[in-house]
């Protein structure tokens, strides 16, 4: 089974998605990497989708992702006496340690004692998703006093977000932790790190996790956009997380970090994930919208690695249609001429390192020598992931022994990976790429395949190599 398009695709799971059936239909509708949210089920949840997962993998021999996604360190309100109050603006509201009192529309309780040394007065606090917005004006180690700039009905553990502070606070809850500990256990190909603030917070979490673990970067913080290029740098993946990012930013600067991100990523050679929203109508609609259409399409014109979607598959009344909907939307957008040129314009410059010379080079005999397919012989991927960040118009066949790094290898641009046994010697290799191509159809007999290995094999992240074949 191969896919007629570049741009991935990740489907959030959820209780609107989780059967063997409906999971074997969101794959075959075009899902590429499954993500387990964290923030909501419980771990036998997440198990029981995880034990699907590999099923469908082993009935379908299709390599398939699992994201899992750690809820991060989210703050929230305290519970109030009546479930929910309504507050006025220009009311004096305060946020305070007492977590034995449930709140009223006079005070509630903020339960993270770490956060109220950043609460200077001034600084601007939004709760439920930005809805509700309180301006400091006072505040001890124990509480803060606040003024209601703008008011509404709040109720019990509704989440804040403090756009303008770096909270000190870990990249890891104790929930976190554990969540982290499970998810590594039971074979999760990708960690997802809510509210990444610093570089820092991915360093913190290398270091408990152990360097095999792949985290993508959840940017959904001002601070985060701010030290960009330096969190791109540490992480192995990023996701453009609008629903936050949206919260602690104006609406109206997110298409221009949304496009500032891509770049950055696409020039780091990083795969990037738009996320959140993006055919938002279809949790309750068989049809998304005319601007959700251009939304999935902006994203794959901008050259993103994967297209997201969170509640429209997790627990949506459509879930695989929401599926179906994106794998249309981008196969017809990446058919347009216009993408070509788009994508070609944008591509990102030349680096100097070795495996980045093998790629522009394959690139460009694949170019010139009109070759269908751009085949990669890789350990850990990264020959794989070096080809993509050329964006190819052909097919890139990621070959690996790792079935891990073919799992991961589902989350980027244009790859399509294979699980083969070890490899020797380069002849083997060469026979083993064409033969690959050919029983997965991205190629036939007389057709030319650029291949790039590492020498000596078995050695990861040594691209140095590039051999011509033609399919005999
Ligand atoms: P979430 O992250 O769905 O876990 O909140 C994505 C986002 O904020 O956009
Ligand atoms: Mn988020």
């Amino acid at each position: 089974m191969r896919r007629n398009r570049h741009t991935k695709i990740v489907a959030t799971l959820g209780p609107a998605s989780s059967g063997a059936d409906t999971l074997s239909k969101l794959f075959r509708a075009g899902a590429d990497v499954f993500r387990l949210n964290f923030s909501h089920g419980t771990h036998q949840d997440h198990l029981a989708r995880i034990q699907a997962i590999r099923n469908l993998e082993r009935q379908l021999d299709r390599p398939i992702g699992i994201l899992a996604d750690l809820q991060g360190p989210k703050l929230r309100v305290g519970r109030f006496a009546e479930g929910r109050v309504r507050l006025e603006a220009g009311a004096e509201f305060t946020l305070d340690l007492d977590r034995d009192a449930p709140g009223d529309a006079s005070r509630v309780c903020l339960p993270h004692p770490e956060i109220f040394e950043a609460l200077a007065p001034g600084l601007e606090l939004l709760l439920d998703d930005g809805k509700i917005r309180l301006e400091v004006v006072s505040r001890s180690s124990a509480q803060a006093v606040t003024r209601v700039v703008t008011g509404g009905p709040l109720s019990d553990r509704k989440g804040v977000n403090l756009p303008g502070a770096v909270v000190p606070l870990s990249a890891l809850t104790a929930k976190d932790r554990e969540d982290l500990a499970f998810a590594v256990e039971h074979g999760a190909d990708w960690i997802a790190l809510s509210f990444v603030q610093r570089a820092n917070d991915i360093r913190e979490v290398r270091a408990l996790a152990g360097e095999h673990v792949k985290i993508v970067a959840k940017l959904e913080k001002p601070a985060a956009i701010y030290d960009l290029d330096a969190i791109i740098g540490e992480a192995d993946a990023v996701m453009v997380a609008r629903g936050d990012l949206g919260v602690e930013m104006p609406a109206e600067q997110v298409p221009a970090i949304q496009k500032r991100i891509v770049r950055a990523c696409r020039r780091a050679g990083k795969p990037v994930i738009v996320a959140t929203q993006m055919l938002e109508s279809m949790i309750v609609s068989p049809t998304p919208t005319r601007a959700e259409a251009s939304d999935v399409a902006t994203a794959v014109y901008d050259g993103a690695d994967a297209v997201m979607l969170s509640a429209e598959s997790a627990s949506g009344e459509y879930p695989v249609e929401a599926v179906r909907m994106m794998d249309r939307i981008i196969a017809r957008t990446e058919a347009d001429p216009y993408y070509r040129e788009v994508i070609d314009a944008s591509r990102a410059g030349v680096d100097t390192s070795l495996a980045g010379a093998i790629g522009l080079a394959a690139r460009s005999v694949c170019d010139l020598l009109g070759a269908k397919a751009l085949v990669a012989y890789t350990s850990s991927g990264y020959s794989a992931v070096r080809m993509s960040r050329e964006r190819p118009a052909t097919a890139i066949l990621g070959m690996t022994p790792d079935a891990h790094t073919a799992r991961r290898l589902a989350l980027v641009w244009g790859v399509h990976a294979v699980i083969v046994h070890e490899i020797d010697s380069v002849t083997e290799m060469t026979d083993f790429a064409c033969s690959t191509a050919v029983t997965h159809e991205l190629a036939g007999a007389g057709d030319v395949l650029v291949i790039s290995a590492g020498m000596p094999f078995r050695t990861p992240g040594t691209t140095n190599l590039m051999r011509i074949a033609s399919i005999p």
